[in-house]
């Protein structure tokens, strides 16, 4: 394993944002990120983990300190009853692993499709779209556990999954993931719920290739494409809410959407329909930076745009948002401090 210096950050992250990193390493293998985080101790310099780079905004002074790349791959499948486990390595790209059980007919993930990153970015985050979860198909994932220095398999219900968020992200550089595994059906398990599904879908039982593809299409309106432009998908989280909460709000705002979610009992008021309906902030620009034109929770920069320019258009839509609504607003993006 190769430790680089002054490597550039922004072509790893789909923001195209970052200065170099002190100390660059990509591992492929457990034994890769052991001598890593070895190297880390003895120079005792700071680790940041790096999946695909796709919800993350990282610094225009880099990072300084080790940047690990994960890219540990490989899949495996194992069959069970009538049920199959995938298990992935971290590193793998989600949407090809996706891609995979697809083309094995495999049930579970197909409403994930076209989701950047790496497997071990998704876990980390607990993606979810169009009416799925992650945390409904993983059962268990291997981590390393940076604090005892050993590996170590953790159940889904140790995971403590909410909405967009788990334990690894609750402990930030505590375990660093290094495969996942889903349980997939062999048995059709449609998830249509989801209003843009369904509509799509009113009469047939679609095959999972159709699935996708109508995922794909879908997602292919309501994202920039991240070849020509900088973001990272839904910049801040949706609200999560209980029922009363909901109320007081679908009050104030008459027809404002609200949405069950698959991670717990509450409620999911969308942000991206506050921005646009309530403050008519789609597409509106500051400087470089700008919420989409199809989606208001996508915040887009222009080409070398700053990290500092794209923190200070977030501080502008928070600030937005409290004044008229007296909501407080996360950024659903990891944001490094130098
Ligand atoms: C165009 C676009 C559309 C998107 N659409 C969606 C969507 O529909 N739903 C959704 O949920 N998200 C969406 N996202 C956000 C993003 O793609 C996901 O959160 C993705 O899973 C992040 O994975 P990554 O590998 O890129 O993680 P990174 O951005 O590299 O890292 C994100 C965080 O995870 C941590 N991390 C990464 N790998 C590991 C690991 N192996 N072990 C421990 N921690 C790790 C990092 O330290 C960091 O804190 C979108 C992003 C873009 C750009």
């Amino acid at each position: 394993m190769n430790i680089q210096e002054g490597v550039a950050l922004a072509p790893f992250t789909t923001f195209h944002i970052g200065g170099p990193a002190k100390y660059f390493a990509e591992v492929t293998t457990v034994p890769e990120l052991y001598q890593a985080l070895d190297f880390a101790r003895d120079t005792q310099a700071r680790v940041l983990v790096l999946g695909g780079g796709s919800n993350i905004l990282l610094p225009d002074q880099g990072f300084d300190g080790l940047v690990i790349k994960i890219a540990i791959d490989g899949i495996e499948r194992v069959e069970e009853d009538d049920t199959t486990l995938m298990v992935s390595g971290a590193g793998e790209d989600w949407d090809a692993y996706v891609a995979q059980t697809i083309e094995q007919n495999l049930w579970g993930l197909e409403n994930l499709s076209g989701i950047p990153g790496t497997v071990g970015g998704a876990v980390a985050q607990n993606i979810g779209a169009y009416g799925a979860a992650l945390s409904q198909t993983l059962e268990w994932v291997e981590v390393l556990d940076t604090h005892e220095q050993i590996t170590k398999t953790i159940q889904i219900s140790d995971c403590k999954f909410g909405y967009r968020d788990s334990i690894f992200k609750q402990l930030p550089g505590h375990y660093i993931v290094l495969y996942a595994a889903f349980r997939l059906s062999r048995m059709p398990k449609r998830n249509l719920s989801y209003k843009d599904l369904s509509e799509r879908f009113q009469t047939s039982d679609p095959a999972l290739p159709e699935i996708r593809k109508a995922v794909l299409e879908i997602r292919r309106l309501k994202f920039p494409d991240i070849s020509i432009e900088g973001t990272a998908g839904s910049f801040f989280k949706n609200l999560i809410v209980n029922e009363v909460e909901a109320k007081k709000l679908q009050e104030k705002y008459p027809g404002m959407p609200v949405f069950s979610i698959p991670e717990s009992l509450e409620i999911k008021i969308p942000l991206g329909w506050i921005l646009d309906h309530v403050l008519k902030l789609r597409g509106y620009k500051n400087g470089n930076v700008r919420l989409f034109e199809k989606q208001a929770l996508v915040v887009v920069a222009d080409k070398n745009t700053s990290s500092q320019e794209v923190q200070d258009f977030m501080y502008d839509i928070q600030k937005k948002v409290f004044d008229e609504c007296a909501i407080n607003i996360e950024p659903e993006v990891h944001i490094v401090v130098r």
